[in-house]
Parts: C-alpha cells; sequence; structure tokens
C-alpha cells in the first residue's frame, strides 16, 4: 500500500519535485500529518487544490486501529488491529525521565527464542513503515501527550525488517515531524551480525541493545536459536567492531531466568566477556506465562552486585505491568486463539 505514513520528508520531496511541485511543500504535509494530526488532503489547507486532488490519487492515509487497551498506572498495552487482520502489540511505560513506547517490527517472530511469547507465534510477515509510525501515533493521540522516546522491542527482530525499521527511525526522527531525537530512539536486535555491521555504516545517533541473555554458547544455544548462526564469540567481535565505530555505547540485554542463566558464576562469565567494552548491561526481570517452563529469577541482587564488582555498568529493568498481560505478546497470542 502507498502509505503517506511510509514516506520520509527526503522521499516526498523527491515526489513533489519529480511532478514539478515545490520542495517545501513537503514540511508543510508533515506539518499536516505529524504536527497538526490531520491525514485527510483536503483539510491541508495550505495546499494548493490542484496538488491536494493528485496526493489523493497517489497515497494512502488509512489507519491502523487499536483494538484493545489494558491501563494501569504505570503501563498502558495496545493490541492493534491491521488492516488485513492481523495483530500487533504496542506499550507504553511511564518513567521518571518521560513517556516511552515499545513499538513492535513484524507480525510474529521467527527468532524462536525459548522464553518468549512474542516468538511462540511464527512470522506471517514484516510490518510496512507506516505500521510502525502509526502505532507511536495512535498512542500519542490515546494519551494526548508528548511522547519522549521510543524503542524497538516489540513483536518481531527489527534487524530482519531492515530497511522499514531504518525508514521509520528516520520519519520519527525527523524534527519537521514527531521529531523525537535519534538518541532517545533505542533499536533491539537478538544478534543478527551482517545488519548490526550494517547499522554501524548508518551514521546514525540511535541506540543499540542486544539481546544476549546467556554468558556462554552452551546456555545460549539453549534459549537463543539465533545463537546456531551467530555465536557469542562472534557477536561480541562484532558489538567491539560496532563500538569503536560508533563510539557508542551498547545495551546488554540479559532476561533473568532462574537456574538457566542467573547463577553468579554466570554473572562473573559475562563479566570477563564485556571486559573493557563500551557497555551497560541492564538485567531484566522474567515476566512469567503459562506457556513456558521457565521462571523468574530469585538471585537478581546477588547477579548485579556481582557484575558491580568486577566493574561492569549495570541496571535493573524496573517492572511495569504485573497485573496486566505484561510478556510482550500475550495479548496478541490470546486474541489469535479467539
Ligand atoms: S525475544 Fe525478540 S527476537 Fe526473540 S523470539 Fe521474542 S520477539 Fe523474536
Amino acid at each position: 500500500m502507498n502509505s503517506i505514513y511510509n514516506y520520509k520528508l527526503e522521499d516526498l520531496e523527491e515526489y513533489l519535485l519529480n511532478i514539478n511541485e515545490k520542495k517545501f511543500t513537503a514540511r508543510q504535509i508533515y506539518d499536516w500529518l505529524y504536527i497538526k494530526k490531520v491525514n485527510d488532503f483536503d483539510l491541508m489547507s495550505n495546499i494548493k487544490k490542484e496538488l491536494r486532488i493528485k496526493l489523493k490519487q497517489d497515497f494512502d492515509t488509512s489507519f491502523i486501529s487499536i483494538k484493545k487497551v489494558q491501563r494501569s498506572s504505570l503501563t498502558n498495552k495496545y493490541l492493534f488491529k491491521l488492516l488485513d487482520d492481523n495483530y500487533i502489540e504496542a506499550v507504553l511505560m511511564r518513567h521518571d525521565y518521560g513517556i516511552s513506547i515499545c513499538v513492535s517490527s513484524q507480525v510474529g517472530c521467527n527468532m524462536g527464542c525459548a522464553f518468549c511469547e512474542s516468538g511462540r507465534l511464527k512470522k506471517v510477515r514484516d510490518l510496512e513503515t507506516y505500521e510502525i509510525v502509526e502505532q507511536i501515533l495512535l498512542i500519542s493521540d490515546d494519551i494526548n501527550e508528548r511522547i519522549d522516546s521510543v524503542v524497538i522491542m516489540g513483536i518481531g527482530e527489527p534487524f530482519d525488517n531492515y530497511d522499514n525499521i531504518m525508514n521509520f527511525i528516520r520519519i520519527i526522527n525527523s524534527p519537521y515531524g514527531i521529531n523525537i531525537g535519534a538518541r532517545h530512539i533505542t533499536v533491539s536486535t537478538c544478534g543478527l551480525i551482517p545488519k548490526i555491521d550494517k547499522f554501524s555504516e548508518e551514521n546514525l545517533q540511535v541506540n543499540l541493545a542486544v539481546s544476549l541473555h546467556a554468558p556462554n554458547n552452551e546456555i545460549r544455544n539453549k534459549i537463543m536459536n539465533v545463537n546456531k548462526a551467530y555465536n557469542i564469540n562472534e557477536l561480541i567481535e562484532c558489538l567491539k567492531r560496532y563500538i569503536e565505530k560508533t563510539n557508542r555505547r551498547v545495551t546488554i540485554e540479559y532476561v533473568m531466568l532462574n537456574s538457566v542463566n542467573d547463577r553468579l558464576e554466570h554473572a562473573r562469565e559475562l563479566a570477563n566477556l564485556l571486559k573493557g567494552m563500551n557497555v551497560y548491561v541492564n538485567l531484566i526481570p522474567y515476566n512469567e506465562t503459562s506457556n513456558f517452563i521457565y521462571k523468574k529469577s530469585d538471585n537478581i541482587s546477588a547477579f548485579y552486585d556481582t557484575l558491580k564488582k568486577c566493574g561492569i555498568n549495570v541496571t535493573v529493568r524496573k517492572e511495569f505491568g504485573a497485573n496486566i498481560d505484561a510478556a510482550c505478546g500475550q495479548l496478541r497470542a490470546k486474541e489469535v486463539k479467539k
């Protein structure tokens, strides 16, 4: 579908120049779409009538829709229905430092992480750019507040939908549109090495988070299929290249699974692996669901202390939404089962 929300500002400028219109009009269109939140070309009063007719012929402005919202004090969880009746999710979180949204990048996921509700249902398709942009627009409309940061960490592996994710980042980062600063955008990958290398060439100030979840190949092979294609040693080498090239700190995501990867010897092994690297580790308390055998770790604070003592920067992710279906993918899984 040729949605107007697939278009970066430069793409819209190019389109306008190709039809002998002024490049500047792209900024006006962006202002209507992203600042005034108007998606009806007929209402774009500072754009001449002939061009509005042409825009209507050339672009679609349809929206995905909110099917369900679960609200709690710090978290809203959204289930979206796509135009082809597929479902995805996004989550809003209220932090001390502002409002962040976690968006989905695919319908389902093929990476098959053993503890992940989102990956239990295989990938149906990649999301188009507009379907990711509209998650942000609909949520900011729903709460009528500004979104401060965006993480691409919902359903799907973003780097398995690389081009649309890069488009999405550039659209929400545009100062003429939603204007979310690059440093407030984080893309999270399970470790697709060729794409991390490619990402290091993008010249974006966007944050990279990598789901490591294990200190060695033996454990990682058991819980993350991707490790069989790109093992932990290759991944660490890739991250060293990335840090050297971009001079940016990488976040290491580490979900704490009881008696699987959370013992103190694992903390020491992890510290050894990451020694000297510009990273910080984010320990994630596991959201248990009835579909998996994994349990939430009872050893998080000792694991944290051990990493700290070894000189590793570490935080524990705040738990959100224990009273709602907090594990990413749960809402969609329930809807798909119906
Ligand atoms: S953790 Fe991420 S990459 Fe792994 S299966 Fe779930 S959605 Fe996919």
